[in-house]
């Protein structure tokens, strides 16, 4: 079976890899479409994202679906056959931050793909993985494999949107009109927003903003764009880049709250600081997501709209092409690698 592996910055392989075998309490799962993610994008094309650096060799990859084959021994779930999504996480069930009730903080947590801990937790473009049972989700009725490889990144939208508090009746600002901030829209639509405006300096991102549900469109670049809002009531952090944490401090009203979802740069990150103090902003982060997966799932069988953010789907032996597709956003919203015979 095919992989994609990432041995550092600007190294990504094709490889053949060994079939995994479904070990106690696994699911085999045969993958059928993983999306390409920003952070896969980050460890392609920098060799990290964030503060997490790449030490070894990496399977990528998080956001995947496909059928299950079989299970390892004492584990149940789906049929084998049945489509399926693959939550990543794995929490350890036990650190102050699981029995608190926020396993996407988990201090001991091992997710797909990701070089957070050593030795790294390899990912899942692969033709098969193996991966706790309890982490298969049966797609709902109607949903079928292609727009349910949202329901991760989906997720992690959601969970932003939650962090917020209560948008509903409200004016939402996303900076960041990638994959993220376009799902970030739809969250905050789907959350009872009444407005949210979409700010990118790349028009073709702006569109897909549109895709989503976005009431209006702001180029990031042009601080005259007329389309700039006075004043809002949450804002979304999404690009990544501390120039629209900055944005999201200026634009939200006072005792509003900014919820920082993008991966900012390693260490250190300039900000309009002192506005957290006058104007007793709530400044959150969001990372990743936990129960909110499942939401995801339902929210992605009931609309349509979604298949709007898949612009490609690319054979996996062509993974090169389908990154250099995903990194260009001029001229793509979420791409998919497909696997599979
Ligand atoms: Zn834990």
């Amino acid at each position: 079976m095919l992989g994609c592996v990432i041995h550092g910055a600007g190294d990504l392989r094709v490889a053949e890899l060994p079939e995994p075998e479904p070990g106690p309490g696994e699911a085999l799962v045969a993958v059928r479409h993983g999306g390409v993610c920003g952070s896969d994008l980050h460890y392609w094309r920098h060799g990290g994202v964030g503060d997490f650096r790449l030490r070894e060799p990496m399977v990528l990859g998080h956001e995947v679906v496909g059928t299950v084959v079989s299970y390892g021994s004492g584990a149940t779930g789906p049929a084998p056959g049945t489509a399926v999504a693959v939550h990543p996480a794995t929490p350890c069930g036990h650190c102050p931050e699981c029995s608190d009730g926020r396993p996407n903080v988990c201090r001991d947590t091992r997710y797909l793909g990701s070089a957070a801990r050593f030795p790294h937790v390899q990912g899942a473009f692969a033709g098969r993985i193996a991966v706790p049972a309890g982490q298969v989700r049966a797609l709902p009725e109607g949903l079928g494999l292609r727009r349910a490889a949202l329901a991760e990144p989906l997720s992690v939208a959601l969970h932003a949107v939650r962090r917020a508090g209560a948008v509903s009746g409200g004016h939402v600002l996303v900076t960041g009109a990638g994959p993220i901030g376009c799902l970030v829209v739809a969250a905050a639509k789907a959350a009872g927003a009444t407005r949210v405006t979409a700010a990118d300096p790349v028009p073709e991102a702006l569109r897909y903003a549109a895709v989503a549900g976005a009431d209006a469109l702001v180029r990031a670049d042009d601080p005259a764009d007329a389309g700039w809002p006075d004043e809002v009531d949450v804002a979304v952090e999404a690009s990544g880049v501390a120039a629209g944490l900055d944005t999201c401090l200026r634009r939200v009203r006072r005792g509003g709250v900014v919820v920082q979802l993008g991966m900012l740069p390693p260490g250190r990150s300039p900000f309009a600081g002192n506005l957290l103090v006058s104007r007793e902003i709530e400044l959150r982060g969001a990372f990743r997501f936990s129960a909110e997966f499942d939401d995801a799932l339902e929210l992605l069988a009931a609309r349509g709209e979604f298949d709007g953010l898949v612009s490609a789907v690319v054979p996996v032996g062509e993974a090169a092409d389908a990154f250099a597709l995903a990194a260009d956003r001029t001229r793509s919203c979420k791409v998919l690698l497909e696997f599979g015979d």
